[in-house]
């Protein structure tokens, strides 16, 4: 199957563009070997390259291009199939941008099976490289903050190594990891995630409940998420709670009990939050509105979790707007070399600052991923890169620095 890629990345700062006509010209024989023909443009710092050919020999092509310390900020931008080569038998085309008589052959698409290509001016592909040589892109590609610029220290002047014991009989145990503002050096808030008596994963002690009970286990585990956060102490700060929508709607009361255990353990209702996750939120909207109501009427926030991991998607922001919006870890993960998930996340940044809710990245493990979220505008981060969940108790943050 022919398969189709295009990247874009950026010459590395003392690589010469001198050298590239001769390396261009000495991968010839390996894309001849492997099949894969397309084009190389070059506009003097940035790249844009068109591979074609079997699905298999571009996959490992690409891998060793993304290697290659001769360029870097690589960022995937299409991968697609296509019934021919637009680039047939011409190996690998270097275009230089830079002179006048090059970037004339992608001027117009009128010339059909010219010399150079078979493009058809709606293709995708030929959109991407009038786009590149418009340079437009410039304006919403974002330069990274460099990763090698920061150090993280760890660092938990806010709670100290506090870990409460179970008590007897506790049906369920919380985890907190804190959302933070690294670059504020704030914490924006602590979720709760809960656990099993014996330490398991919030599946396993759903997993043990009795279905018809599972509303009501839900709802009333959250005292022992308040009760934790009283004991550790955490002040003025925010406190954000996983519930299941159904579960404010099935529990006769169910605001009313969970306003109670938030003032039994010395907290306010302005600051908890709850987290719905877009999947519940989108299957039962009625419930939902109820829910959210009633939630709303006592002080309580609201927040969409796993934002982009289901249907919805922005359409979910026309019919309601949370504080607070959490995008998922599947758009998150690799953003810094993933043109689709950038430009899906600047959707969102743009949609959020128009209706004034705040942004929160999810499961950021790599610094190159905060690098660039913040640098788009992402304020709000959570993942194991700043701190992973502890057992009754609020783990050590590990603040970004910057290497001076
Ligand atoms: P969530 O609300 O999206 O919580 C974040 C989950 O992502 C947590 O998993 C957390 O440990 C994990 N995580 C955080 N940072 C990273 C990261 O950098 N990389 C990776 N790979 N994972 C990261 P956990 O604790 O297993 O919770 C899973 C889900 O269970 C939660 O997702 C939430 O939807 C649900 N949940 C947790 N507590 C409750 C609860 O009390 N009630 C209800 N109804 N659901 C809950
Ligand atoms: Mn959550
Ligand atoms: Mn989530």
């Amino acid at each position: 199957m022919l398969s189709t890629l295009i990247y874009r990345s950026r010459l590395t700062a003392g690589f010469s563009p001198e050298h590239l006509p001769l390396l261009v010209s000495k991968s010839q024989q390996k894309n001849e070997n492997s099949q894969v023909t397309g084009v190389l443009l070059f506009d003097g710092t940035h790249f844009l390259q068109v591979l074609e050919g079997p699905l298999e020999s571009v996959n490992w092509l690409y891998s060793i291009i993304c290697n290659d310390p001769r360029h870097d900020s690589v960022v995937e931008l299409m991968r697609d199939y296509a019934p021919r080569r637009r680039f047939n038998n011409l190996g690998m085309e270097l275009i230089d941008l830079r002179k006048a008589e090059q970037s004339a052959i992608f001027q117009s698409p009128m010339i059909p099976r010219s010399r150079f290509f078979d493009l058809s001016g709606e293709d995708r592909v030929y959109k991407f490289i009038k786009s590149f040589m418009a340079g437009d892109w410039k304006t919403q590609f974002t330069h990274r903050t460099e990763p090698e610029d920061w150090t993280f220290t760890p660092d938990n002047r806010a709670f100290g190594a506090v870990s409460v014991p179970l008590s007897v009989g506790q049906p369920c145990q919380f985890a907190f990891q804190p959302i933070i503002e690294p670059l504020k050096g704030k914490i924006s808030s602590l979720e709760a995630l809960i656990r099993s008596p014996s330490g398991g994963s919030p599946q396993e002690y759903f997993g043990a409940i009795p279905p018809n009970k599972l509303h009501e286990a839900d709802l009333y585990s959250k005292a022992w998420a308040f009760a934790l956060a009283n004991k550790i102490g955490i002040g003025e700060h925010k406190i954000s709670i996983n519930l299941l929508p159904m579960s404010l709607v099935m529990v006769p009361n169910a605001v009313n009990i969970l306003l109670e255990q938030i003032a039994q353990n010395g907290l306010v209702p302005e600051q908890v939050i709850v987290e719905v996750t877009e999947d519940e939120v989108i299957s039962r909207f009625d419930a939902f509105q109820i829910a959210v109501r009633e939630l709303r009427s006592a002080g309580i926030g609201l927040a969409i979790d796993d934002f982009g991991s289901g249907f919805a998607g922005l359409s979910l922001l026309t019919r309601f707007q949370p504080d607070k919006l959490k995008i998922d870890r599947s758009i998150v993960s690799d953003i810094h070399i993933h043109g689709p998930k950038q430009a899906i996340v600047h959707a969102i940044l743009n949609c959020c600052a128009a209706l004034e809710i705040s942004v929160v990245a999810e499961g950021v493990e790599k610094v190159e991923e905060w690098c660039w979220l913040e640098a788009a505008g992402v304020q709000r981060f959570q993942g194991f890169l700043f701190a992973r969940p502890v057992l009754n108790g609020v783990p050590d943050v590990s603040w970004p620095q910057r290497r001076v």
